[in-house]
């Protein structure tokens, strides 16, 4: 099994063929909406977009993204190996055109050309107790990650407290304030608790979840379900047109936090909601 190759592949089928659940969610919200609707039609062409990028093998959208790697390891896996491959990966998946090159140094405000730079993929290791290793990959579009916002409870102009009411109020000013923006119909990561950082990292990881996958949590899973429902009744709809569609589904994670901290994160995915897995084991690799 050559590493490189494989995490290649891995962008590839990020970059250009979108996840069933995904696929399934916008058909949908497609299915949902009046003939003859702006909303009808940006679905139309994003469903289209989305049904030429497989069969063309290029990317979903003109902007591929931030590579963000999530790599679960067993004991012994050598980080270096798999972040030297994830970089070369990366490099020659900018070569072949399924990444734009999204990488620039802040300093000089040079593009490096590659996707690589100070910090650039964004890799996130994690040590686990299988045998395996799974490496996943989320692109994550710029205008979708302008979106995001945290949020510290209380929250006084929204009279939102430190309870599940008060997330719920500051969530609902996130995506009012991101109307119009980000490309939606978008899906919320939700981190609630830890340290602003933590808030954020916790959010993310969301998006690995898959649309319409229940929290394993029942006061979350119920404060999924009616944000869901409330946020579609704001009448945004795709790409802010109007329509029944704003938000593809809500995952909301919860941490502990500090007794004088209550940060609420809100990562925001666009439509193009790109994220891949795989494992590596003895059998070979498996992709997701
Ligand atoms: S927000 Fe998403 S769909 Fe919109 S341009 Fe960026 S990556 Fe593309």
């Amino acid at each position: 099994m050559d590493l490189k190759e494989s995490i290649l592949e891995l962008i590839r089928r990020a970059s250009t063929d979108l996840s069933p659940d995904v696929v399934e969610a916008i058909t949908e919200a497609h299915e949902n909406e009046e003939k003859g609707t702006p909303a009808k039609g940006v679905f139309d062409t994003i469903l289209k977009n989305v049904d030429m990028a497989r069969k063309q093998s290029t990317p979903i959208c003109q902007d591929t993204g931030s590579l963000i790697f999530y790599v679960d390891i067993p004991e012994k896996s050598s980080e270096f190996e798999i972040k030297d491959a994830i970089r070369e990966a990366a490099i020659e998946a900018t070569e072949k055109q399924y990444l734009r090159p999204n990488a620039v140094d802040p300093v000089t405000s040079k593009n490096s050309g590659n996707n690589i730079g100070e910090n650039a993929p964004y890799i996130h290791f994690h040590q686990w107790k299988n045998d395996e290793i799974r490496i996943r990959v989320m692109l994550k579009g710029g205008g979708s990650e302008n979106v995001g916002a945290q949020y510290k409870l209380p929250f006084p102009k929204l009279k939102a407290g430190r309870d599940l009411k008060g997330v719920r109020k500051v969530l609902i000013d996130a995506i009012i304030n991101a109307q119009g923006l980000g490309c939606a119909p978008g899906t919320l990561g939700i981190g609630i608790g830890g340290d602003r950082i933590t808030s954020y990292m916790l959010s993310k990881e969301q998006f690995f979840r898959k649309i319409g996958s229940k929290n394993e949590n029942k006061e979350l899973a119920e404060l999924e379900a009616s944000l869901k429902d409330e946020l579609n009744e704001l009448g945004i709809g795709p790409m802010g047109f109007g329509g029944k569609t704003t938000v593809l589904d809500v995952f909301i994670g919860s941490q502990a936090r500090h007794p004088a901290t209550f940060f609420v994160s809100l990562s925001y995915m666009c439509w193009a909601f790109r994220r891949k897995s795989m494992i590596i084991s003895k059998e070979g690799v498996k992709y997701d």
